[in-house]
């Protein structure tokens, strides 16, 4: 019984950026860069490749909120352009840096629950 593992929720490892096998180990040394083996139950987190599906993600998500947004803004309050540089590429960077560490977690969290039985053998 030492082996084993319950199922955990991708969204809670997701965002708490922990080992989609135990939810306990980090996922990430660094940034962004995944560890190779989890440091509390040992499973080898370099088969699990989110690639570029967070960014993906992430893309389609801000296009579809930030793009009305701004045309709001534009068309209600008709600023000048540096507004809008000042309010948005802010907004876009820190949200897309903010949100890529939760979003590839799960991603990773998503692989690896389909594709647990690979892991079990
Ligand atoms: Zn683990």
């Amino acid at each position: 019984m030492a082996d084993y593992y319950p199922r955990l929720s991708s969204v809670a490892t997701g965002l708490r950026c922990a080992c989609p096998r135990c939810g306990k180990g980090r996922l990430y040394q660094g940034l962004l860069t995944i560890r190779d083996i989890c440091d509390e139950c040992g499973l080898d987190l370099s088969r699990l490749n989110a690639e570029d599906g967070a960014a993906f993600f992430i893309i389609v998500l801000y296009s579809a909120i930030i793009i009305p947004v701004a045309l709001w803004v534009e068309f209600t309050f008709e600023p000048p352009i540096w507004v809008h540089l000042l309010i948005w590429i802010p907004v876009i960077l820190g949200g897309a840096i903010a949100l890529m560490r939760p979003v590839k977690a799960w991603l990773v969290a998503q692989h690896y629950k389909h594709n647990v039985d690979d892991y079990n053998q």
